[in-house]
């Protein structure tokens, strides 16, 4: 809920926050460093498709020194603009300034979550996410119950009569893209320790993640097996949960920090050499632990520790001389440049 005193905009009638208070505010000087050039624009994903200017980087910059400034308020179309950005970092990359947009997000969202009133619905939303997919007991029964929802024939029915869009268009939008569920077999999970092959070139602590080891179990199982083909023993630690990106990418710093030093801790306690992840959002979330961890003494040089020894798969896979001969897949594939990989945050580190 909201700390700040809310008034009602003359203009708009909605809930407004004064300007940013100073817990995690969006950095002035990085919202300074911003010279309005317009280079960001062409890579902005949702500056393209609705050629608006404060859904570009540099119209959410502007709309940020705005509030921090106290010229504006944290009304509904400044939460709107910055709820509308994908966090893809595309801006940050091609920024030749060095604007530190992802830290500026991190902050405005921040400010949003604690100090402005969403509407009902939506807060109920956030809700339901945030206190389901980042739990992964809580996950395993919903995907018990999904899977017979499948096998019954329920999707189709629910589907075919129209039903759901009429009671909410938001829960059919959400059952239309609900993914099959494996079996019971393909998500049991993966085993603590899988051990390299040939000469070991060290231990590395693979992120399971709260989703990706429920939804896309083949694809962990696949990530374990290539890593410990390239001579690495593979260790899935357990009291692993969330990584918190969910919570960070929607503004829940304080949730996001525990659920960091829960991860932090997990992987101390397996002594691994590196972490490895294969979703690229969790991974540029586990590089900025560092970052968000900062101001917390006993924590700040674990998280330096952690997010130094972060990888992605593909960057490990990436510096490995393969010993044994490789063959040919005769296959087309396409690879997907998952965008926090692609940008900055998710790069080499
Ligand atoms: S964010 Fe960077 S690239 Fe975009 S307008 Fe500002 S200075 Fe220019
Ligand atoms: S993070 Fe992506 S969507 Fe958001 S402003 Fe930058 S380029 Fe646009």
């Amino acid at each position: 809920m909201p700390t700040a005193v809310a008034t009602r905009s003359a203009e708009s009638d909605r809930l407004v926050a004064p300007a940013f208070d100073v817990v995690d505010r969006p950095d002035r000087e990085g919202i300074l460093d911003c010279v309005h050039c317009g280079l960001c624009l062409p890579s902005c994903p949702t500056y393209l498709t609705t050629g608006l200017e404060m859904a570009s980087p540099r119209g959410r910059i502007h709309l940020m020194r705005a509030v921090d400034e106290g010229q504006a308020g944290i009304s509904a179309d400044f939460v709107k603009h910055l709820d509308q950005c994908l966090g893809c970092l595309a801006c940050q990359t091609a920024c030749p300034s060095g604007v530190p947009y992802a830290h500026l997000l991190e902050g405005a969202r921040a400010q949003i979550e604690r100090r402005y009133e969403r509407p009902a619905g939506d807060r109920r939303w956030r809700r339901v996410i945030l206190s389901l997919f980042p739990h992964p007991d809580r996950l395993r029964w919903l995907l018990g119950a999904l899977s017979w929802y499948h096998r019954l024939g329920l999707s189709g029915i629910v589907r075919n009569t129209g039903l759901l869009a009429l009671l909410s268009p938001r829960l059919a939008q959400m059952e239309a893209l609900l993914p099959e569920a494996p079996s019971a077999t393909a998500r049991r999970p993966l085993p603590e320790v899988t051990p390299a092959v040939g000469q070991r070139l060290g231990r590395v602590g693979f992120l399971t993640g709260c989703v990706q080891r429920f939804v896309l179990p083949d694809l962990n199982r696949a990530t374990a097996r290539v890593l410990a083909a390239a001579g690495y023993e593979v260790v899935a630690p357990p009291g692993q949960g969330c990584c918190g990106a969910l919570h960070l990418h929607s503004g829940d710093l304080e949730a996001g920090r525990a659920l960091a030093r829960r991860t932090i801790q997990a992987f101390e306690r397996a002594q691994v050499d590196l972490v490895a992840v294969n979703a690229a959002g969790c991974g540029a979330a586990m590089k900025e632990y560092a970052h968000l961890l900062r101001d917390d003494a006993e924590w700040r040089s674990r998280a330096e520790a952690f997010s130094s020894r972060t990888r992605d798969v593909s960057q490990i896979l990436a510096g490995v001389s393969w010993r044994q001969e490789l063959k040919p897949v005769p296959m087309t594939v396409t690879y997907h440049e998952a965008c926090h990989l692609g940008s900055e945050a998710g790069g080499p580190s």
